[in-house]
């Protein structure tokens, strides 16, 4: 199938998109597969947090990061996963289709996903990067979009769509959700960062014979009904204790987050962001306030969700 994104020919103008953070309101995990990748069965919430990209054709390829999290652990070069997916994209379409003007494309990325937070701000911005290179050639099939989102990495298909989600597999087998109203999350950040290789190496050492991960009946139940207390009686992270054992004052965190009156704190992926599920909106401004003033969080940002995945919000020019 072929998404309608305007006509079939290329454009040259420069497109602005965005794309959501995401916290896995459950996250099951399994043990690893020979290729070394673990079996997961997760819930995945797109935020209204997220990033924006702006794609301008006809460039040097360069890439610019600005926004809150800017931050220079974001590779500029073909590395950075914005612009691995769009040269995955090249690689895709270029025997069929006339594709130059995805060459030399310059990338402004506003940051506003902490980097190597949990969040998949790494994974929003290639699934922008490939939406917005889409829109350029005039509309690409949705599986081959997909495709290449896998191949950049296991939460992009996810943020392509957005919603919620269960994912399993690596988290790129996705079914949608059924989800009532909305769930109110304040995002406690950290200073510092948690590579998730690392925590998934000490999941391994803390577990060495997994259960296969699975995901609470109670979980989908809850979102269905859209009672935030019912979640926090189900949801679950397996590997808070091994981003624990890396970085004990997330332990200190979940705890002070919980004596504010927080439903939930969960770990978002694999850390160091911690996600305190609220009762309301009114409830949550009263945790993030508290949060903003406990020791180890830098900043107790508030987000909802269920939010849409990565979409064309602008056409500059
Ligand atoms: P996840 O929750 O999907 O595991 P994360 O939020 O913990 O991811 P990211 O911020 O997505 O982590 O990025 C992790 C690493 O990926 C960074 O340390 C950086 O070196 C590399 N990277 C490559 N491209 C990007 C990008 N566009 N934004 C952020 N990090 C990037």
């Amino acid at each position: 199938m072929t998404t309608p994104l305007r006509s079939r020919s290329t454009t040259r103008a420069p497109v602005k998109v965005q794309a959501p953070g995401k916290i896995n309101i459950h996250l099951g995990v399994g043990g690893a597969t020979a290729e070394g990748y673990h079996e997961l069965a997760t819930v995945f919430q797109a935020l209204n947090l997220g990033e924006t990209l702006t794609l301008i054709p006809g460039g040097t390829g360069s890439i610019i990061v600005q926004g809150r999290y800017a931050d220079s652990a974001v590779p500029a070069d073909e590395t950075n996963l914005a612009r691995r997916a769009i040269d995955l994209l090249i690689a895709a379409l270029e025997d069929e289709r006339d594709v130059d003007v995805l060459r030399g494309i310059d990338i402004v990325i506003d940051k506003q996903v902490p980097v190597a937070g949990g969040m998949g701000g790494g994974s929003a911005d290639a699934a922008a990067a490939l939406v917005g290179a889409a829109h350029l050639v005039g509309g690409v099939a949705e599986d081959v979009l997909h495709d290449c989102a896998v191949a950049v990495g296991a939460d992009v298909a996810f943020l392509l769509r957005g919603g919620t989600a269960v994912g399993h597999g690596r988290g790129e087998r996705l079914s949608p959700v059924l989800t009532r109203g909305t769930f109110h999350w304040v995002m406690a950040t950290s200073a510092r960062q948690l590579p998730t290789p690392d925590v998934y190496a000490r999941f391994d050492e803390l577990n060495p014979d997994p259960a296969p991960a699975e995901i609470p009946a109670g979980v989908l139940t809850a979102l269905a009904a859209g009672d935030p207390d019912a979640l926090a009686a189900s949801a679950a992270n397996d590997l808070t204790e091994a981003a624990v054992s890396f970085m004990p004052e997330i332990a200190e965190v979940m705890e002070a987050g919980r004596a504010a009156g927080a439903l939930l704190p969960l770990l978002s992926g694999s850390g160091p962001t911690i996600g305190f599920l609220a009762r309301d909106a009114r409830h949550a401004l009263d945790l993030a306030v508290l949060l903003q003033a406990t020791r180890g969080v830098n900043e107790a940002l508030r987000a909802t969700g269920p939010a849409p995945g990565a979409q064309v919000v602008d056409i500059v020019g």
